[in-house]
């Protein structure tokens, strides 16, 4: 996988050039600008199985998986052969197809609490539904969400905490009305006790929504018995619970988090996974909370290429396949493996990490005390894991470009590139600790 430099021009370097003069920041969305790692993005060419191939010819293995959706990794034959039978039937009829209730009753029967499923084309759309749902169900405004998780771009998800435990939200980003966000309360994650304590104090809280395993500050996994208590102290406060499963779902378990612990949530959203590396999400629950979304009930969600062909498709093949339950055996194997690895390879460098890691969801995070929160998370050294990204990347292992984002095993990481991937490690955490030692002699 050690693909040497070529001699000829850096053509990622020419393509983020041209592409930042027409697209802002050159990408289509944030954090592919490897702004938080420094350096110009490598542009994609094409992915096969566990690897990508960057357009100066550089091959990685690919721990990003286009951010979850590539489970069964890149360009599956059979999801391929699959997609191209389906374009050849024409590519959006805006009617529905059969397709839609196979995606259905797959969802349905795998996933616990859903008996009833809308199909939308994004994450962000998924929970933005969620909500209104939520809202529309309870007659309630207010929702709780918490720092550190990420529920797509919606105005109600942008919304950091104010100070204090119940104090209302600010808005995250220019563009949120303030008065929006103030709908929006942050707390932090895994302390059940703020939990309560809000709801002691406000009434009017329609929802509280929850990455039951959280990917995006890094892999943080919920402490024991925490989601329970999530679950009993809204069920007591006749708040809707929200699991946004659009990473987990199908990824730690067929029924995503909600089997994996056992708790079971009034509304799951679905995402990348379930769409096969095309763009989808999807909102599920209890017959009686979903027959309130039109034309069943009053609460408005339509979409132009809502349950499209393709994304059903290439969405089917994926989890048929994920029907097999030594799927997620192999995986838990893998990404054990992988952890030990890592953390064997920090160790021998003589680099304080901390490795989080539920299934074939990971972080290694650059400081030495636990991971729980955001708190403990923000305290990462952000530098450290850039050095650690580029002395990687530079040995063909393509890791997430931030600190910030989980990584992700598939079914095509073999043993051998695993292993590959952990001697790498070894020289990378090498070049860390050889820099810091630099760095000390010279102040
Ligand atoms: C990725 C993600 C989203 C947003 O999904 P998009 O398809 O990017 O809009 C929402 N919630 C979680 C937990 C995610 O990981």
């Amino acid at each position: 996988m050690n693909t040497p430099r070529s001699n000829t021009p850096d053509r990622s370097e020419e393509l983020f050039a041209r592409a930042t003069d027409l697209i802002p920041g050159g990408v289509n969305s944030p954090v592919r600008a490897f702004k938080s790692v420094g350096g110009a993005p490598r542009f994609i060419a094409s992915a096969r199985g566990a690897t990508m191939t960057d357009v100066d010819g550089r091959t990685y293995i690919d721990y990003v998986g286009s951010w979850g959706p590539m489970i069964l990794g890149h360009a599956d034959p059979e999801v391929i052969e699959a997609l191209r039978m389906a374009l050849e039937r024409g590519t959006s009829y805006g009617a529905p197809t059969e397709l839609e209730i196979e995606m259905a009753e797959e969802i349905i029967d795998a996933v616990p609490s859903i008996e009833m499923v809308r199909m939308v084309n994004s994450g962000t759309e998924a929970t933005m539904s969620a909500i209104r749902l939520a809202r529309g169900v309870t007659g309630r405004n207010k929702i709780i969400k918490f720092e550190g998780c990420y529920h797509g771009h919606g105005d109600s998800m942008l919304v950091k905490a104010g100070s204090g435990v119940a104090t209302l939200g600010l808005p995250d980003s220019p563009g949120v009305p303030a008065a929006l966000a103030r709908d929006t309360m942050t707390l932090a994650f895994n302390d059940a006790a703020a939990l309560e304590q809000t709801f002691a104090e406000h009434s009017d809280i329609a929802t509280v929504i929850i990455e039951p395993v959280v990917g995006n500050m890094g892999c943080v996994p919920p402490r024991e018995g925490y989601l329970q208590q999530v679950r009993s102290i809204t069920e007591k406060h006749n708040a809707l619970l929200i699991f946004d499963e659009v990473m987990t779902g199908f990824r730690l378990a067929r029924g995503g988090a909600q089997q994996l612990y056992g708790v079971s949530p009034d509304i799951t959203t679905l995402g990348k996974i379930i769409g096969g590396g095309l763009p989808v999400g999807a909102y599920g629950g209890s017959r009686e909370i979903m027959e309130h979304i039109a034309p069943a009930g009053p609460v408005y969600q339509a979409g132009t290429l809502s349950g499209n062909p393709l994304a059903m498709t290439a969405g089917l093949v994926t989890l048929k396949r994920l029907r097999d339950s030594s799927v997620y055996e192999r995986l838990e194997r893998a990404g054990a493996h992988l952890c030990q690895g890592m953390t064997e390879a920090a160790c021998a460098a003589g680099v304080k990490t901390v490795t989080n890691r539920v299934g074939s969801m990971w972080t290694t995070f650059f400081t030495d005390e636990p991971v729980t929160d955001w708190d403990s998370s923000s305290k990462s050294r952000r530098e450290m894991y850039g050095r650690f990204f580029h002395a990687m990347l530079e040995q063909g292992i393509y890791l997430a470009p931030s600190q910030f984002e989980a990584g992700f095993i598939g079914l095509a990481h073999t043993d051998e590139l695993l292993d590959q991937t952990i001697a790498a490690a070894h020289k990378a955490f090498h070049v860390v600790m050889n820099h810091q030692q630099q760095a000390a002699v010279q102040m």
